[in-house]
């Protein structure tokens, strides 16, 4: 027997007015509103849906979320990347079980509507696989209510960390499903060699890539260069992404322009967390040129910052506030960035409001998606293969 659930009177986007019928799991039609009630229908009441948010970037590892409050440690002479490492390792030491953390932190996304997700998991010569066999312990666990992607991530480099670059490659071997990489130039000192071992074993292991990459300026933009080259060569279009690449953000509009015509004929993502104080990429020029731009929390109270609630709607907000979008239309890519754009980054199947689709989706009460950026209603339901899976920010117990 086919398993059913009538959804009436839903908003989507376009502000319509529908039914939803979910079977087994999956959008089967999206009809007018105005079906009669049925047995066992529920009644969105003109609740706004919108697909499950995409959380594209975050740290499952290294999250205190619900541990000890662990005050920010400044760095000596402004941001070091090598020197946020050493702190991480000194709190991570204190810190309770990764399970534990990154549980809460799971359950925090799930909670906010976010049913997919991407994590970077540190492997380096000290901690070896430790949190990558524990994370893949913890997905799997979680399976039935969120999608996860690992990514193998050389926290403390690759060269400058000897014995990574087969860690990494058994890091993948266990399941992982992407190659990370960790500013190549700034902090291996070495471009060529640090993406040699990166595109390298993406290719030997069929996995994507997702490198952060912080350097700025001509720097970054030579790293994004050679990504693209690297791309192109190894015919991974659509399968690579940038996280952070801050460049973008402090180069000049002629060579902004240059570059995004590169990162979308090459069909490399960039990914933002809109980050406080640091320049970040364009959202408004770089969707122009047609490149895919998603977001990630990335840190939620860890060792490199306090801020972070796994929610990707507020994340919305900040990008729209930080990009200074005003206009409706605006505002529908701020929350594009979060869900489809997402969706198109990490390759998911099945993603959207539509007939064939996963029923995996949060009403939320908000007329309108702009109205929903601004506002960031707490007040929503997350469902799961159309089941209830959270509300109002809570995982359901049934649901763990
Ligand atoms: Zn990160």
């Amino acid at each position: 027997m086919v398993d059913q659930t009538h959804f009436l009177n839903a908003r989507l986007a376009d502000g319509s007015l529908r039914d939803l019928i979910v079977a087994d799991g999956r959008f089967s039609a999206i009809a007018p509103a105005g079906n009669a009630a049925r047995s066992g229908a529920v009644d969105l009441a003109g609740q706004l849906v919108l697909p499950a948010f995409v959380e594209g970037h975050t740290h499952l590892d290294t999250s205190f979320y619900g541990d000890a409050w662990r005050p920010h440690i400044p760095c000596t002479n402004g941001f070091d990347v090598r020197e946020r490492v050493a702190f991480q390792m000194r709190n991570l030491e204190q810190a309770a079980a990764m399970e534990e953390r990154a549980g809460n932190q799971l359950e925090l996304c799930v909670g906010n509507g976010s049913l997919a997700m991407r994590s970077h998991v540190m492997v380096d010569a000290v901690v070896g696989l430790k949190h990558v066999e524990t994370i893949l312990g913890v997905r799997e666990k979680y399976r039935d209510l969120i999608d996860i992607q690992l990514v193998a991530f050389p926290q403390s480099g690759i060269l400058s960390s000897p014995g990574t670059a087969e860690l990494l490659d058994e890091a993948l071997r266990l399941g992982c499903d992407l190659i990370g990489g960790l500013d190549p130039a700034s902090f291996d000192r070495d471009v060529k060699g640090h993406l040699d071992v990166v595109f390298g074993l993406a290719e030997k292991r069929g996995a994507g890539v997702d490198v952060h990459l912080h350097d700025r300026g001509t720097l970054g933009l030579f790293e994004i260069e050679e990504i693209v080259a690297r791309t192109t060569a190894s015919s991974m279009q659509g399968k690579v992404v940038i996280s952070h690449a801050y460049a973008l953000g402090d180069i000049s509009p002629d060579a902004l322009a240059r570059a995004a015509e590169r990162i979308a004929a090459a069909g490399i993502a960039i990914m933002t967390n809109a980050p406080g104080d640091h320049p970040f990429p364009p959202l408004a020029a770089l969707r122009k040129a047609g490149v895919t731009v998603f977001a990630g929390s990335d840190n939620i109270r860890d060792s490199w910052w306090p801020y972070g609630d796994g929610d990707m709607l507020n994340r919305a907000n900040m990008i729209g506030y930080r990009s200074g979008f005003y206009e409706d239309w605006e505002l529908e890519a701020a929350c594009d960035v979060v869900s489809h754009a997402g969706a198109k980054a990490l390759g998911l199947e099945g993603y959207g409001i539509a007939a064939g689709a996963k029923a995996d989706f949060v009403a939320l009460k908000a007329e309108h998606v702009p109205e929903a950026v601004v506002a960031v209603p707490k007040d929503r339901i997350v469902y799961r293969a159309g089941r209830e899976v959270a509300r109002s920010g809570k995982v359901s117990a049934k649901a763990r």
